[in-house]
């Protein structure tokens, strides 16, 4: 039997390619720090459109990283396990803070839910800084996910291609809280000052406009 490749190094061998040499990074052009909440969910596909919009992305996993951020974006995934892992991280308070200190944020689908203040019929950990009420599963289960473009009127180029995985709806806007778009169903993008919630994915179909959009909201809000 031949010996795997790297036999006889220091370091034990893992089958395949280290994911992080697999794409040069882009130059960060934009000079901000975003990072990314790394404990369940869609995290490397948003570290790489912020990379390709222009930031500097990195990995958020423990109160420290929050430090030297300048803004932050919290994954889709599953929020009840984001959230019952960000207290176990001992992350809840500590990014609770960060935001409502004025940490511009941006929460897509499961972070859509953690950002709200409401959640019908569920008491599951959350961040609750936007004030709005959700709906989990409001397009349906796993099948009923699809990909679709949403006209966003604060961006420029034509609707947007997004995807709705087990995404979730907004179904109370409370004062103080802008709607940015808005399907059949209801209101899908928010925005609360610093801190917007998108109920769809803007990460996995190759269009950075989110991306650089969330950029330009940080630049304002930096600005401020
Ligand atoms: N349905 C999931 C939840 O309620 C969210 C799905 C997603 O983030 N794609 O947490």
């Amino acid at each position: 039997m031949s010996s795997p490749p790297g036999a006889g190094r220091s370091r034990p061998w893992i089958p395949g390619q280290p994911l992080v040499e697999r794409e040069p990074e882009p130059e960060p052009t934009s000079g901000f720090t975003v990072g990314v909440l790394g404990l369940q969910g869609d995290v490397l596909e948003h570290l790489k459109a912020l990379r390709r919009a222009g930031a500097i992305a990195r990995v958020v996993r423990r109160e420290d990283d929050l430090a030297g951020l300048d803004g932050i974006v919290i994954p889709g995934g599953e929020s009840t396990t984001i959230g019952k892992l960000l207290d176990r991280f001992d992350l809840l308070e500590p990014l609770r803070k960060a935001i409502n200190d004025g940490l511009p944020t941006l929460g897509t689908c499961a972070g859509m839910i953690l950002l709200a203040t409401d959640i019908e019929g569920s008491d599951q950990p959350r961040l609750g800084i936007v004030d709005i009420t959700v709906r989990r599963n409001a397009f349906g289960t796993q099948v009923d996910s699809f990909d679709t473009t949403v006209e966003i009127e604060a961006i420029d180029g034509g609707p947007v291609p997004v995807s709705f995985i087990r995404a979730p709806v907004v179904t109370r806007v409370g004062e103080g809280v802008e709607i940015l778009a808005e399907v059949d169903l209801g209101p899908v993008l928010v925005r609360q000052g610093h801190a917007v919630a998108a109920a769809f994915h803007p990460e996995v179909a190759g269009d950075d406009r989110m991306h650089r959009w969330f950029l330009d909201v940080i630049e304002t809000q930096t600005a401020q």
